[in-house]
């Protein structure tokens, strides 16, 4: 694990953060520094602010990293991804149930390979790390083995992540299949070893209902109930056959909402990947329990599966964090995946602000997955993940956002147009976890 660095660490250049969603807070809810400086100790946020107000506070000895006119902001949460899926990112010409039986499915078999296993959870982690990805919630495979390398790779970084082992016992290969009983076993077995370890966390995590039992789906209520805190993470309505076979196999369910709601495994710690074919009363249900969705924009378009209603979820007050849903999703950047929500919401007649998008991606997208007290803002105290970004990285970014007045001038264009080229370092509680490589031309202008 990284060393925590004990003494005081001052981070200088244009610093933003959300206290507040901008949809309930307005204007109070963005904090930006032409010239801020965030400080930290020990990991955690000790102050951040202007550069004016907070350079003479602390003792002149202090070394301070200046970025410059770089952007330091939260590090980017990712609010459903899957670390077994890395290398079918862009898999051809399917729907999703095709998709599943055609690249997921085989690949997470190969994940029975334990050193496939573990290159896999290195390869993910790593990618993560260098689009700005500081927590995510993450899917891995049935085996036990894929949920414990990829907290291992997850603790060598000190990063805070939720995972945990797929649960599915019907309807996938034999080979991918558990039962009910094992289920309980090896989700008990994973939670004891690594929820609540370092910054980790576990989510019990019935793939969907296509491939749990009402018997497994009874066991994932079972772990919530007997591991508290333990978080609960699945796929919900993404697309239609999905959603009509959800209905034939649980026919006396009113819809594929109330099969987690009847079993369960709704609740304020309970994260729902999708959610775009959900009606305005399922809408209404999910977020009166106090679930939240992980939105998946670019894996939506990518395999053809709908469009989500943003203006309707808002309607709801329901908490809304960005997955890159990654292989299914077209990139790991989670800016990449802001820019594809926001030509979706259009398509709905809906325009998310700058400010709401930035909040969905750090301190909305910690919200979702019920971090916000700890992560996606740098008020005092907490844990100092943060990225900086580069816009100058990209030589039509940076004639775009030159002369930016105000942050939404500056992040609007960011969020459209960046992705992990214009990552230029990740930290994890203060400590450097990725540097984007010098290029030559770079090196030869500085
Ligand atoms: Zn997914």
């Amino acid at each position: 694990m990284n060393t925590t660095i004990t003494q005081i660490q001052l981070f200088r250049g244009r610093l933003a953060f959300m206290t507040g969603d901008p949809d309930i807070s307005g204007k109070r809810a963005l904090s930006f520094f032409p010239d801020g400086i965030l400080a930290v100790k020990g990991g955690f946020v000790i102050e951040a602010g202007s550069a004016a107000e907070l350079s003479g506070r602390f003792p002149a000895d202090i070394p301070v990293t200046d970025f410059g006119s770089k952007l330091i902001i939260p590090g980017l949460v990712d609010a459903h991804v899957h670390s077994s899926q890395t290398l079918i990112i862009a898999s051809y010409g399917e729907k999703l149930l095709e998709w599943l039986q055609k690249y997921a499915f085989p690949e997470e078999d190969r994940h029975r390979d334990f050193e496939y296993a573990r290159l896999s959870a290195r390869l993910f982690i790593n990618e993560l790390l260098r689009n700005g990805t500081t927590t995510a919630n993450v899917f891995t495979t049935v085996h036990p083995h894929t949920a414990d390398l990829l907290f291992e790779e997850a603790l060598s970084k000190n990063m805070r992540l939720i995972a945990g082992k797929v649960l599915m016992d019907r309807n996938a290969p034999d080979s991918l299949l558990d039962n009910p009983e094992k289920s309980w076993s090896d989700s008990a077995g994973l939670i004891r070893k690594w929820h609540n370890r370092a910054r980790l966390g576990y989510a019990v995590m019935p793939r969907f209902a296509i491939t749990s039992s009402a018997a497994q789906l009874g066991v994932a209520a079972r772990l919530l109930r007997d591991f508290e805190g333990v978080w609960m993470h699945t796929h919900l309505s993404e697309n239609l056959p999905e959603t009509a076979l959800v209905q034939k196999l649980y026919p006396d369910c009113s819809g594929y909402w109330n099969v987690y709601e009847h079993h369960g495994l709704a609740g304020p710690k309970s994260v729902f990947a999708h959610g775009v074919h959900l009606d305005d009363n399922e809408f209404g249900r999910l977020g009166a329990s106090g679930s939240s969705i992980a939105v998946c924009p670019s894996s939506n378009l990518f395999l053809g599966s709908g469009l989500f209603r943003f203006g309707q979820a808002g309607k709801h007050g329901i908490k809304l964090g960005i997955g890159s849903d990654i292989g299914a999703g077209t990139s790991f950047s989670v800016l990449a995946n802001l820019s594809e929500a926001y030509k979706i919401a259009r398509l709905g007649d809906v325009s998310i602000t700058p400010k709401k998008a930035f909040y969905l991606a750090t301190l909305g997208g910690a919200a979702a997955l019920s971090l916000d007290n700890r992560i996606g803002t740098f008020k005092p105290g907490f844990e100092a993940d943060f990225t900086v970004l580069d816009p100058g990285a990209d030589p039509l970014l940076q004639k775009r956002t030159t002369g930016a007045a105000t942050f939404s001038d500056l992040f609007f264009p960011v969020m459209m147009m960046g992705d992990n080229r214009i990552i230029h370092s990740t930290w994890i509680m203060g400590v450097p976890c990725y540097k984007a490589p010098t290029s030559p031309a770079q090196s030869a202008a500085s």
